[in-house]
């Protein structure tokens, strides 16, 4: 394979400052016309990734000027009493987008609970009318990942017109949308998943590689076209070196993570690996993440200027 110079870095924390200075003057725009855009999320339980996400996307909230609150409730509530909270969500005119955190405690049904959000407030992008007009080719609400990553490879001028993407992963949070929205932008799409046949070989025929599987360091260069854009969507929390793939327990920066820290953060890219060979690549932490976060508010601030009438 032949190695090309190493892969410039897509800085997903610089850009999502800068969507979120924009979702700011946005919020102050339509605060000027008498409304302050408002966001509850609902966290049921207390899954401490959860507490910690949720920590983030309200303060960032608050910063941009949204009205953030979030309801906590208790591991036990009612799949009943659950539905009522998102009732009242739906019907308070202060509040404009609603969150519900998840995974869900067991006993709940996620897909119950998100399409009882009402279309309008559902910032997340995961009720079925809202994944219609995505499909369609119409995005009201597009899921918070998927519409960060398009944000990234469009500020850093990576073209989509006619490519080759290979998105790995089809969940209905990421893998799915991020299709549509490349399918949307005339790329031409594969989506892969657990049953897909001869994966590296797929992969290396993409220009842009976006990974979405959970599995730390899967993506090593023997599945990427010396060039192409890499776009790491995994979050995964190691506690010990034995977690990672064999190739990964190698990486200098991971051991030295672990050994001070006793835990580190990994993406689905072998990032030391991938690196030489892309021409772009996200890290993680600090690529799609942020973006996630900022896409929300903007999704927020959206959901208010439609209840104006204004976008
Ligand atoms: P998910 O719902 O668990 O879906 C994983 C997908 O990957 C499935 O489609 C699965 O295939 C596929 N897959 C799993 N192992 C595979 C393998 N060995 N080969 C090929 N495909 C495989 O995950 P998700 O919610 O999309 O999240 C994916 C990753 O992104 C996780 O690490 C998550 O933490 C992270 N994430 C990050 C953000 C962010 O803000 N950066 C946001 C959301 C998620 P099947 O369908 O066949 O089972």
């Amino acid at each position: 394979m032949r190695v090309e110079p190493g892969g410039a870095v897509l800085d997903g924390v610089a850009l999502a400052a800068s969507i979120r200075r924009r979702v700011a003057e946005e919020t102050g725009a339509v605060a000027r016309q008498g409304v302050t855009p408002g966001l509850r999320v609902l966290l049921v339980g207390e899954n401490p990734a959860s507490l910690s996400y949720v920590g983030s996307k309200t303060k960032a909230a608050l910063e941009a000027g949204i009205r953030a609150e979030t309801l906590r409730l208790p591991a036990d509530i009612s799949p009943e009493d659950l539905l009522g909270e998102v009732r009242r969500a739906n019907a308070d005119a202060e509040v404009h987008g609603i969150l519900i955190q998840l995974p869900l405690p067991p006993g709940h049904m996620a897909s119950k609970v998100l399409d009882s959000v009402d279309p309008a407030k559902d910032v997340d992008g995961f009720h079925p009318e809202n994944v219609g007009l995505l499909h369609q080719g119409r995005p009201r609400f597009v899921p918070c990942t998927p519409a960060g990553i398009v944000e990234m490879l469009d500020a850093y001028s990576i073209p989509l017109a006619g490519r080759r993407t290979v998105v790995l992963g089809r969940s209905d949070i990421v893998g799915k949308p991020i299709a549509a929205l490349l399918t949307g932008r005339d790329a031409t799409v594969t989506i892969c998943h657990s049953k897909t046949r001869d994966l590296p070989a797929l992969c290396r025929e993409a220009d842009v590689l976006v990974a979405a599987i959970g599995r730390p360091g899967f993506v090593t260069r023997e599945f990427v076209k010396p060039g192409a854009a890499v776009v790491d969507v995994g979050i995964n929390r190691l506690t010990s070196l034995q977690e990672a793939p064999e190739r990964m327990r190698r990486s200098p920066r991971i051991a030295a993570a672990i050994a001070a820290k006793g835990r580190v953060l990994v993406g689905d890219v072998d990032y030391d690996d991938v690196e030489p060979v892309a021409g772009w690549i996200t890290p993680v932490p600090g690529g799609v993440g942020p973006l996630t976060v900022a896409m929300l508010l903007a999704n927020t601030v959206k959901a208010a200027r439609l209840r104006l009438g204004a976008a």
